[in-house]
């Protein structure tokens, strides 16, 4: 039989990204730093698998390209912070090749920061309705609980603004902010349109930092799940009614994730796994403004 990779994944876990290589022999290795954040890992047998771009974006790996040259195997990883690794041999059916990617990184940008989340709308308020139904209120509270799960899981100590279906006002919302003096405040919503074939995610920010923050998140919702970004703007309105000096330093943004109005992103919004993946890129971006943030 002839011997080679039969398959290449990626699976994410709090501490590590871990770049698996399967084969019925384990090749030798070699793993060459061309970048600090760029690795090619040159492997001494053949694609028994399809060559494959991975699109991983779990906030470390971006993505892992599956190429062949010569009969012989070379995966690069593109990653977006640098990192130390490991490198683990199973032995076992199929042999495998793991190599740990350390995301402790993660950790240090997100551990003890308080970040308040707010799901837009509720109770009474349902805010936007889609053409198959779907309740703005209700999507982005699914987005919210796995954005909150999946920051929490790195040490962070984000809380929502509201657990259940109820409405608040806006002075409400922001005050969980002003009062746990939070690192940011982040409200979800959905975008909305007459127009159906408009598609993809806006972001509005409250001055300063504001702009950094929001424009990151875009950012990542586009790389995965692939979300068009149709832009961050400023908002016209500032919160001249609550007197505090920490909501100058402090940046509000809202998210509208997706178009609801869009027959296809809509349809999208029905799947859990989808809403993960919007948590996921909300949470990349979040991480990637505290690790901008230490550099300006
Ligand atoms: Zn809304």
């Amino acid at each position: 039989m002839k011997q080679g990779i039969t398959n290449v994944y990626i699976a994410t876990t709090p501490r590590y990204s871990a770049l698996t290589i399967e084969s019925l022999k384990t090749p030798n290795c070699s793993i060459n730093k061309i970048h600090e954040k760029n690795y090619e890992i040159s492997l001494d047998s053949p694609l028994i698998m399809a060559p494959d771009a991975i699109n991983v974006f779990d906030g470390l790996v971006n993505t892992a390209v599956v190429t062949e040259k010569n009969e012989k195997a070379i995966i690069k990883v593109s990653l977006e912070y640098p990192c130390a690794y490991q490198l683990k041999v199973e032995r076992n059916l199929p042999e495998r090749l793991i190599i740990f990617f350390d995301r402790s990184v993660l950790t240090i940008l997100l551990k003890d920061k308080v970040i308040v989340i707010d799901p837009g709308h509720g109770g009474k308020d349902f805010g936007r309705r889609g053409h198959i139904n779907l309740l703005e209120k209700n999507v982005v509270m699914d987005v919210a609980n796995y954005l909150k799960e999946e920051l929490n899981l790195y040490g962070a100590r984000a809380v929502m603004t509201r657990e259940r279906d109820i409405c608040l006002n806006t002075k409400d919302r922001i005050n969980t902010a002003l009062l746990l003096e939070a690192e940011m405040y982040i409200s979800l919503h959905t975008n909305w349109d007459r127009n159906k074939k408009i598609h993809g995610a806006k972001g509005t920010y409250y001055e300063g930092q504001g702009k950094i923050l929001c424009e990151s998140i875009l950012r990542e919702l586009e790389k995965k799940p692939g979300i068009k970004n149709l832009g961050a703007n400023q908002a016209e309105k500032v919160f001249e009614k609550i007197q505090s000096r920490h909501i100058s330093k402090m940046p509000i943004v809202t998210i509208e994730v997706c178009t609801i109005s869009n027959p296809v992103e809509e349809g999208w919004l029905r799947s859990p796994v989808f809403k993960k993946r919007l948590a996921n890129a909300i949470k990349n971006g979040i991480s990637n403004y505290f690790f901008l943030k230490k550099r300006y």
